[in-house]
């Protein structure tokens, strides 16, 4: 998705008094009532639909007259709202190029004041997991709406949350900096998601290294859930470093076994695809690939703490269950597929044109209201100071 962050600079106050108002009226309108944003607004001298006039150019909200005459945000607008709220607090200063599309989201270089390169990234939930919220489509019938931003809030504060988390026990991951809405901003990592590393001086030693984290995880009472090749950075010197964090579950999940199992099956065929590692010995059973393979259930341990630790952080168990209903559909295991069919599959992931003809299908989905009472708290104090 394009990000221009151009349109930051002629935006006025006013501009984001009314954006942030679109925002507050979302908590309880999928399409808020253009006669609602301008008391929430509250402008001194008025001009709300001037101001409206002007979002819409710019992308930021979407119009819609079907029932009524009302607005809401598009990611972009929410986009440019945690952008400010960053830009503000002082965590960085500028956006630069893009560094990377994942599966539902975008990656930006962000510079703080003394030149520091961060990575920004940009949560964007609907686009793949849209197929496991159909297959709850008998939930939202309960429900009177859905709403993808509030989707990638919560899927921003977990990431944020697990990735301070780990990196205090020492695992190797990004360093977090900060989290405003949708949007995390992290260390940047050197080097290439692995999929794209062709040749490594010692593949048995990455592959050891990569199982090992596998394991330390799972000790440690979590389950990363998609780890595999495009989630595992590899600089020049052979560093591992692990991303992409918003699915981690715990060890006591009840399809636990399952995602760990799946996890390490994916490394397996990766190195052994593509590096040619296997364990498989001629005539001997104790050398087997199986034999070798970690076992989930003498890893983990009754004592296991992060994941207490972590219920304990900003991301509670009422968000993990809320992201659950919509996100992860432990019903429908994901293959992690043929290598070539990743290799294809990445080539989707990092073409922009695809993406941005995914982010316009977000744009054009049906957003609700779920703001949770914290979140609400934060907002109005956004409204009033203009900062958060
Ligand atoms: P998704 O959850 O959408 O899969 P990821 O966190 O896996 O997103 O990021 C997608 C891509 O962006 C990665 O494959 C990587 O190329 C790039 N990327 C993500 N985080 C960083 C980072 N901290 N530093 C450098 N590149 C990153
Ligand atoms: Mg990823």
């Amino acid at each position: 998705m394009k990000l221009d962050v151009n349109a930051l600079r002629y935006l006025s106050d006013d501009d984001f008094r009314v954006l942030t108002a679109v925002e507050l009226g979302m908590r309880n309108h999928e399409i808020v009532p253009a006669d609602l944003i301008n008391p929430i607004a509250g402008l001194k001298h008025g001009g709300t639909y001037k101001v409206l006039r002007n979002l819409l150019k710019h992308k930021l909200v979407h119009h819609d007259s079907s029932k009524y005459d009302g607005f809401r945000l598009t990611y972009l607008g929410y986009d440019f709202l945690a952008i400010k709220a960053l830009l503000n607090r002082g965590v960085f200063v500028a956006v630069g190029r893009q560094l990377g599309v994942g599966k539902e989201s975008d990656i930006f270089e962000v510079a703080a004041e003394d030149g520091t390169i961060m990575a920004m990234k940009l949560h964007r939930l609907g686009r793949i997991s849209f197929r496991a919220v159909k297959s709850k489509r008998d939930y939202l019938l309960h429900r009177s709406s859905y709403n993808w931003l509030y989707l990638s809030r919560l899927a921003a504060k977990k990431e944020f949350a697990f990735m301070k988390a780990l990196e205090e026990h020492g695992f190797p991951v990004p360093k977090a900096v900060d989290c405003n809405r949708h949007c995390v901003v992290m260390s940047l990592v050197p080097g290439y998601p692995l999929v794209q590393v062709k040749q490594l001086q010692n593949p048995e030693t990455i592959f050891e290294t990569i199982v090992g984290i596998v394991v330390r995880l799972a000790e440690h009472g979590l389950i990363h859930c998609d780890f595999n090749e495009f989630n595992i950075m590899i600089d020049d010197d052979e560093k591992v470093t692990m991303i992409d964090f918003p699915q981690m579950v715990s060890v006591s999940h009840r399809n636990a076994q399952m995602y760990f199992d799946r996890d390490v099956e994916c490394i397996f065929k990766f190195f052994r695809k593509r590096f040619n590692i296997s364990y498989e010995c001629e005539g001997s059973d104790s050398d087997s690939e199986e034999s070798v393979r970690p076992c989930f259930s003498s890893i983990v341990k009754s004592t296991s703490s992060l994941d207490k630790e972590l219920a304990a952080s900003g991301f509670t168990r009422t968000d993990q269950d809320e992201m659950e209903k919509f996100v992860i559909n432990p019903s429908e295991p994901v293959d992690c597929g043929s290598s070539e069919e990743e290799e294809t599959s990445d080539v989707r992931c990092l073409s922009l044109g695809n993406v941005d003809a995914a982010a316009s299908s977000l744009d054009s989905m049906h957003i609700g209201s779920e703001f949770s009472g914290d979140f609400i708290k934060r907002e109005v104090s956004i409204c009033g100071s203009g900062e958060d």
